[in-house]
């Protein structure tokens, strides 16, 4: 629909772009994002970190009459934001509690006299300017970072649950809220707790095809970063570790090595953290090795590469850290050390949180992305609700891929009962009625009398909750933590089901027990009985894409 007025608004906001930001384009999304505001309308707007989501409230504030009031959770990232919007030109300021009086009273003054285009204001502040809130003119409210208001989010912030009456309280102004991490029902809880219900949603891939996508066991980290660096001499990159300790050795090591690295957590003062800030953006100290602390808000386009020392506790946060990296566009890598002992620390840090099974659900979704064994973009980007259709070439399975059979026919199954139960039942459900249990779950709700029922019984229940969590990771299944963990089919699924899709799944064998019953099987006699069943589970797994297991008995066991 194009008519005069919008050919009016286009030309108008390309010219703001332009004088006001010195921009010739628009991102993807920013300019659909802009004309919604304009138009009066409420927005949910989920764009990758840099995708440029401050442009989309910060021109509609210029276009518009009043002041647009921000609320942003970081005063650091106000204060970024406020020094460039003034560098600009734009009349801007934030307003929080860490500011003196006299210039509480100075904004407040500004603010009445009409002089603002947009007032930053930190959530818990937001209360002390409720009585001028009425009295002014105000353009539109933008929630920046709105997954803070979810505990189903990454980041809860309390005082963002507040923000729900804005809307009551001012029905006609649009409001906006923005993120980069929020999963479906992260989604569906900020337009309910902000109360717009009828947001248009704005989706902007989240993909980022120049990240290299690589994970690694988490063995002799050390030796392997040493070699790994070897590629990047002199070019930036950030080491992210789990402890404030870890950040100090492992900065201490590397700078023993030979390289320049610099430790940053939160236990730095803060103009120390300015500092080395400052200095990685202005490429002064290359390596910086941080707890998660940094990089938020930090603007530098040549980080080459990304690696995760510790892994982190949910895709969310492993996404947003290699998103520091490539900004520019060009290839950059981002590699993660995956432990177990990891896992284990993480669950530690989780136990007794009022929100510990959504954490634990995440983590483990961070785990099976770890442990993927196709195409781990196809698998980052279905955690984001994005289905990508082609494997994408630019990740370490996709460069050594396992060996796969042809898991077509197991995946109807899986998909065909999954579509049976009509997406309502978690995984150890589904397990149940595919393998035909007999227990008092299935016989409760009938579930023996569908067709499904018993269809892949022939496969052990381990193997077959590995290869539906392959099919997860490949984009065919999603699974709704929030919703008692169930699966569901997306349109992938379809294609599987009904255009007769191939579905290609690995073998389940670790790689270093394949080494082995390589070696094994070429051995001229392999040695103990338990070597020997080894073998033929290999070969039958390898050759005949049978997976089987080797079952002792107790009196077996004494030969061995
Ligand atoms: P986000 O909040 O989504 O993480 P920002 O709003 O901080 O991203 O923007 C990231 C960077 O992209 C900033 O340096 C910003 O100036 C730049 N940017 C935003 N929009 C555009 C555009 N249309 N063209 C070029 N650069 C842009
Ligand atoms: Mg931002």
């Amino acid at each position: 629909m194009t008519n005069a007025t919008d050919l009016q608004t286009n030309s108008r906001i390309h010219e703001l772009l332009k004088k006001h930001f010195g921009y010739d384009e628009f991102r993807p999304n920013q300019k659909e994002i802009i004309q919604n505001v304009l138009q009066g309308k409420d927005a949910l707007a989920i764009m990758p970190t840099g995708g440029g989501k401050s442009l989309c409230f910060q021109l509609p504030a210029l276009a518009l009459n009043g002041t647009a009031i921000v609320i942003s959770p970081l005063i650091a990232l106000m204060k970024d934001q406020v020094d460039a919007l003034q560098a600009n030109g734009i009349s801007a300021a934030f307003y929080n509690s860490s500011q003196a009086s006299e210039e509480q009273q100075k904004i407040w003054d500004e603010l009445q006299n009409g002089a603002l285009k947009l007032l930053y204001v930190a959530p818990e502040s937001l209360s002390l300017l409720q009585p001028l809130l009425n009295t002014i003119a105000i353009s539109l409210f933008a929630i920046d970072e709105a997954h803070c208001i979810s505990s189903w989010g990454h980041d809860f912030r309390p005082a963002y649950t507040r923000l729900g009456h804005l809307k009551q309280q001012f029905p006609k102004i649009p409001l906006i809220a923005l993120t980069a991490t929020a999963d479906k029902a992260t989604q569906a809880d900020i337009m309910q707790q902000l109360r717009i219900p009828k947001a248009k949603k704005f989706i902007t891939s989240f993909d980022r095809p120049n990240l290299y996508l690589d994970v690694r066991p988490g063995q002799n980290r050390l030796k392997q970063i040493s070699s790994f660096l070897k590629n990047f001499r002199n070019e930036s990159g950030i080491v992210y570790c789990l402890s404030r300790k870890s950040t100090e050795t492992i900065a201490a090591k590397l700078n023993n090595s030979g390289y320049h690295a610099q430790a940053y957590h939160a236990g730095l003062s803060s103009e120390e953290r300015n500092r080395i800030q400052d200095d990685f953006v202005n490429d002064r100290i290359p390596i910086i090795v941080a707890t998660i602390a940094f990089g938020m808000g930090i603007d530098k386009s040549n980080v080459r590469w990304v690696i995760h020392y510790n892994m982190p506790k949910n895709i969310e946060g492993y996404y947003q850290e290699i998103g520091r990296s490539g900004r520019d566009g060009l290839d950059a890598h981002a590699l993660l050390f995956y432990s177990f002992a990891d896992v284990i620390q993480l669950r530690k840090f989780m136990q007794g949180t009022p929100t510990e099974a959504y954490q634990l659900a995440k983590l483990e979704r961070m785990q099976q992305f770890a442990e993927a064994l196709s195409c781990r973009r196809k698998a980052l980007l279905n955690y984001f609700g994005e289905h990508l259709f082609e494997d994408c070439g630019n990740c370490d399975i996709c460069t050594a891929p396992p060996e796969y059979f042809d898991g077509t026919l197991l995946a109807q199954k899986v998909c065909s009962a999954i579509y049976r139960l009509k997406g309502t039942e978690p995984l150890g459900m589904v397990l149940d009625v595919l393998r035909g249990a007999k227990n008092a779950a299935v016989y409760d709700k009938g579930y023996q009398h569908i067709k499904t029922y018993g269809a892949a019984k022939e496969v052990s229940w381990r193997d077959l909750q590995q290869y539906i969590i392959q099919m997860l990771n490949q984009g065919i299944l999603e699974i709704r933590f929030h919703e008692k963990g169930r699966l569901l089919l997306t349109p992938l699924a379809e294609k599987i089901l009904f255009e007769n899709k191939k579905v290609q799944l690995a073998h389940i064998l670790e790689a270093d027990e394949k080494k082995k019953a390589v070696a094994e099987i070429n051995k001229p006699a392999a040695t103990s009985l338990f070597e020997k069943l080894k073998v033929l589970r290999a070969v039958l797994a390898k050759d005949m894409g049978v997976p089987a297991y080797v079952v002792f008995s107790d009196a077996s066991l004494k030969d061995m």
